[in-house]
């Protein structure tokens, strides 16, 4: 039996396991690059995996569980980068590359991933 749901419900259904695993990994990779949290979201966006606010706030896009770990980590360290370079210039790709040597490969694999579909299948 095929059970569907409404993208609302699979939200409220995995946003407790996705904040609590998302968060984890945050605290592991701000560790590493030594910067300060402030507030961390987990939310259900339609477009973006994750984004990071002037005042230094991170948001995620809870389907990042449902993504292979090492694409999840590279959303994570992105956002984590634009704490110290809030800019996508040579200096901030540079920061990313610490940790992500190939982020160019996990970029352009995260472009064909289908985020609408994503955790559905
Ligand atoms: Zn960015």
């Amino acid at each position: 039996v095929v059970v569907y749901i409404s993208k609302k419900i699979h939200y409220k259904l995995h946003k407790n396991r996705a904040t609590r695993l998302i968060k984890k990994r945050v605290g592991e990779i701000a560790l590493l690059y030594g910067v300060k949290l402030r507030k961390i979201a987990i939310r259900n966006q339609k477009s973006r995996w994750g984004s990071c606010s002037k005042n230094g706030n991170l948001n995620f896009n809870y389907k990042l569980i449902f993504l292979a770990p090492e694409l999840c980590d590279y959303v994570i360290v992105h956002e984590i980068c634009h704490l110290i370079e809030f800019n996508h210039s040579a200096r901030f790709w540079a920061q990313v590359a610490k940790t992500v040597p190939d982020y160019s490969i996990k970029r352009k694999v995260l472009r064909s991933v289908n985020l609408n579909k994503l955790g559905f299948q």
